[in-house]
């Protein structure tokens, strides 16, 4: 697996690469990235990442965007509320033109 000499990453010029992830968890991210060869469907290179915990800000902003029931998980993990995620989209929306408040 993987490209380890120029004669190796020779046989993909041309062809078109893509950065992937693999394993991605709702809670800890990928656990591995990789950059592919599209056209032969073979791995080039790619690392293991190391997990990153969800905080819960992250887990909000989640929420705000993708809505609580895309994620009800997440918001019965940080025991986020309705009122919360309601309350951090109108924060939003201040933020964008001032005379909204
Ligand atoms: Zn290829």
């Amino acid at each position: 697996m993987g490209v380890h000499s120029g004669e190796d990453l020779l046989k993909h010029v041309g062809h078109d690469l893509a950065c992937v992830t693999y394993g991605d968890d709702l809670m800890s991210g990928p656990s591995n990235v990789a950059v592919e060869c599209e056209r032969c469907g073979e791995v080039l290179l790619d690392f293991d990442v190391p997990p990153e915990r969800l905080t819960r800000e992250r887990a909000l902003k989640m929420l705000t965007k993708g809505g609580a029931d895309a994620y009800a998980d997440l918001a019965a993990y940080f025991q986020i509320s309705d009122e919360e995620i309601d309350a951090a989209r109108d924060w939003k929306w201040e933020e964008g033109p001032k005379s909204f408040t």
